[in-house]
């Protein structure tokens, strides 16, 4: 029996990094949403390949995923994720790792090589990170502010004092 609850809860869509994939419909916490594909490499002829997409499966094998018929590699990386990883034999499969509301982004956390590799430099665009700098900003301009308080207050005491200097000749 087919139902509008089949195959594929997602599309591509514009994202804050480039393309991302979107739920187009409720995913329960658990269920599975796409499979990671591509061309099985060893490990040693990964290294010598030079692409973002290499999704090592174990010590001996690679997926390549650059392909663009791999849906799985618009998902986008984030530091806290809605989504996880895992593998069946030589499979790697992505699922839903809470409630997922449609319409929002999919992603997964992409595990700390990739990040300090690929998403450190240019700056983490995912929810947390965006969350923090922002929060950073905050407390920078808070700081500014009482830095520029302080002075006016620093000015008129000058002023004052200055006054009573001048009343008191
Ligand atoms: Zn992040």
């Amino acid at each position: 029996m087919k139902t509008s609850k089949s195959r594929r809860p997602y599309r591509i869509g514009r994202s804050r990094s480039g393309l991302g994939l979107f739920a187009t419909q409720e995913i329960p916490k658990g269920r599975f949403i796409v499979r990671y594909t591509g061309p099985l490499l060893t490990n040693e002829q990964a290294d010598r390949a030079e692409n973002k997409y290499l999704f090592e499966l174990n010590n001996r094998w690679t997926i390549d995923g650059k392909s663009r018929r791999n849906t799985a590699r618009y998902i986008n990386h984030s530091c806290r994720p809605n989504a996880e990883v895992y593998f069946v034999r030589h499979e790697i499969k992505i699922r839903a790792r809470k409630k997922i509301a449609a319409g929002e982004e999919i992603a997964y956390d992409y595990g700390k090589d990739h990040w300090n590799a690929y998403i450190k430099d240019k700056g983490c665009q995912c929810p947390k990170c965006r969350e923090k700098r922002a929060g950073e900003r905050k407390r920078k301009r808070k700081a500014g502010a009482r830095r520029a308080q302080g002075k006016i207050k620093a000015a008129l005491k000058t002023v004052r004092r200055s006054a009573r200097t001048f009343h008191g000749r």
